[in-house]
């Protein structure tokens, strides 16, 4: 055997031992719902430091279930996680949707309960020691209130918080996929929760009565419930297409634009060096 040779073998019984020593442990599931609390101490704070929240909401939806805004920000952080390097928290399955409370099945928080709620979930994650707190919103109503209690936890307990709202996020995605705007409701999120629950999507119940466009412009009326759950960004687009192909590529396509954006956001909050 050359000396080359056998430097060679040296080396690599020499890292084979170390590996044999020191395996490299992923975690058994990324859920929190799932992991027992002495695996979670091993992997947070030393192994990870990122936790994706779903925020979401309990309301009709058109043709598809009312607990959409909770399933597709569900759906989408086991999607990335892995990616992305970070556990999953429970789901909050409730939010502020004050003007869908009439319709059958919705539940409705108010304002005072649903900040102070939402805030101490927050508190908790980062006292756990979670560096990097990423909200997946699922519902538009809750985005104000949720935006509030991040930045004040933040400031309080010196932890980085990022929320994203993915069906703005990927307004470009939509008109691609689509090739047309969405809705509440509409092409986009019918599609994300058909992707996801294809099962529990009706076209069997939809009719174009059952769509309006929002508002235009903004602030032209209110109404005190909605009139319809389907509210489109734009008149005359954004209908349920109930495509399959489309949902599957419209669910893939979100995913990496999330993922990707979050993935950004750590690694500039690193080189800014906050709250490391
Ligand atoms: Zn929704």
């Amino acid at each position: 055997m050359k000396k080359t040779t056998l430097w060679l073998a040296a080396v690599l019984l020499l890292t084979g031992s170390v590996f044999a020593q020191t395996p490299v442990k992923t975690p058994t599931t990324r859920e929190m719902n799932l992991l027992c609390w002495q695996e979670f101490g091993e992997l947070v704070p030393a192994k990870i430091k990122t936790v994706l929240l779903p925020m979401g909401s309990l309301e009709p939806h058109g043709v598809i279930p009312s607990g959409a805004d909770n399933l597709e920000p569900e759906a989408m952080a086991r999607d990335i996680a892995e990616r992305v390097g970070a556990l999953i928290a429970p789901t909050l399955n409730y939010g502020m949707t004050a003007d869908m409370k009439a319709y059958p099945g919705a539940v409705s928080i108010s304002k005072e309960a649903y900040a102070a709620f939402a805030g101490e979930i927050l508190e908790n994650l980062a006292a756990q020691g979670f560096q990097n707190i990423i909200i997946l919103n699922g519902h538009g109503g809750n985005t104000t209130i949720l935006n509030e209690a991040a930045s004040r936890v933040s400031n309080e307990c010196r932890v980085r918080i990022f929320l994203v709202n993915w069906w703005t996020l990927v307004d470009d995605i939509t008109k691609d996929v689509f090739k047309q705007n969405g809705g509440h409701a509409g092409n986009n999120e019918t599609a994300y929760t058909q992707a996801i629950v294809p099962d529990y999507i009706h076209p069997e119940r939809y009719t174009l009565e059952m769509t309006a466009p929002l508002p235009a412009p903004a602030g032209a009326f209110y109404a005190h419930p909605v009139t319809t759950s389907i509210l489109l960004y734009e008149k005359g687009q954004g209908y349920p297409t109930f495509d399959p192909v489309q949902a599957k590529e419209y669910f893939r396509k979100v995913n990496d634009r999330v993922a990707e954006l979050i993935l950004d956001a750590i690694k500039k909050w690193d080189a800014a060096g906050v709250y490391r």
